[in-house]
């Protein structure tokens, strides 16, 4: 097995014109190289500077600044390697945290959620997709590749297929089991047989598509589910002897916003959803938390306590390299709630997991 580290990234948006229009929004955010600084002054006496160092720092405010982070820069710097070692066999997973309107679906999946062209505003899973059959091509030589994919989301703590043919007009939740094997998996989820970047791309239009949206206090478009984009990657050498196959699965996640829910959630029917979100978000935090304290012998780590933490359980401490991508605004209007991602994405940073390739020698 292979100890690495959780790889976390901060991601800076620019204000948006909410924030500019408020009277007195300043931009409290500087980078400098991996560190973040926050710089605090709510209270002129008692003006106060919060640094944070990550893995990756991206500062995506003004893209005239010589450090402007594009979104082909936040996916070579931390999807790309998860690709790499995807193809060397390991299981690989990537979800952006932070609150609604920092930033998640913009840098998962980009502007509008439909641009898949791969233009500049195309985000980090259409590139992923695109960059995959861009390496099997590479290798076809000698590589027989499948690929599998699935998409779904969990709101309220169930589970829905993005892709499944009856999707929206029979909404029936499906349910998690755990094989003695693969660990947890989604019962009856929809698997789809790809050949190329252009029926990956027409998958996951169709998924954004059905993904529950609704309008909440701080961004209508964002969304209150998780959403995972899951790629199984299977791998056979044709050679004529010691032939072997690797096997690898990919999570692309895009959090709900990790917002606290008295801030957003004013009725009934919202609240309800906040608490579940929180459910899963809030046992992200505890899992997060216990294996930040792991150190020998066994503890406790409350996988199952909700939907989310339980399917990426082995992208939590276990066969699996991670990197979490927190997303953040600069204005000083969200600054508890930029400091809380903040926290929470250094927490994450002492998380080992333990990678394996999945390797199968042929019968
Ligand atoms: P979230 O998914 O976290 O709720 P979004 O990704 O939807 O937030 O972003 C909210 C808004 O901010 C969107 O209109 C999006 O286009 C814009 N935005 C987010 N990140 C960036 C960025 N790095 N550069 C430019 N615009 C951004
Ligand atoms: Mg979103």
């Amino acid at each position: 097995d292979e100890l690495t580290n959780l790889t976390v990234a901060v991601r800076v948006r620019p204000m948006n014109s909410r924030e500019l229009a408020y009277i007195g929004a300043t931009n409290i955010v500087k980078t400098n190289q991996n560190e973040l600084i926050i710089h605090s002054n709510s209270n002129l006496s008692m003006s106060t500077d919060h640094i944070f160092q990550y893995d990756h720092v991206f500062w995506s405010c003004d893209e005239s600044d010589k450090n402007y982070a594009s979104q082909e820069c936040v996916f070579s710097t931390i999807a790309e390697p998860l690709l790499a070692n995807a193809f060397r066999g390991y299981n690989a997973c990537l979800f952006a945290y932070g609150q609604t309107g920092s930033g998640k679906s913009f840098s998962m999946m980009g502007d509008m959620c439909s641009n898949m062209d791969c233009d500049k505003t195309a985000g980090i899973t259409p590139r992923f997709c695109k960059r995959l059959f861009e390496k099997l091509k590479e290798i076809q030589d000698t590589i027989t590749a499948s690929i599998e994919l699935s998409y779904f989301e969990i709101y309220n703590e169930k589970i829905h297929d993005l892709l499944a043919c009856n999707v929206g007009s029979n909404k029936t939740a499906l349910k998690v089991r755990e094989h003695p094997v693969w660990g947890p998996y989604v019962v009856d989820l929809s698997v789809h047989v790809v050949n190329s970047y252009e029926e990956m791309k027409e998958r996951l239009l169709i998924g954004n598509k059905n993904r529950v949206t609704a309008a909440t206090l701080m961004n209508e478009k964002s969304s209150r589910s998780h959403s995972i984009f899951s790629i199984e990657l299977n791998l056979s050498e044709r050679l004529d002897e010691n032939s072997s196959s690797r096997r690898s699965k990919v999570s692309l996640v895009d959090l709900a916003g990790s917002e606290r829910l008295g801030n957003l959630y004013n009725n009934e029917e919202k609240i309800r959803e906040g608490v579940s979100i929180n459910k899963s978000l809030l046992t992200l935090g505890k899992v997060i938390s216990a294996l930040s304290e792991y150190k020998k012998g066994n503890i406790f780590v409350p996988y199952r306590d909700s939907v989310l933490t339980w399917l990426l359980r082995e992208s939590l401490g276990g066969n699996s390299l991670t990197s979490m991508l927190a997303t953040i605004t600069p204005a000083n209007t969200h600054i508890d709630e930029t400091l809380a991602t903040l926290r929470y994405a250094c927490q994450a940073r002492s998380i080992v997991n333990r990678a394996r390739i999945n390797e199968n020698p042929h019968d």
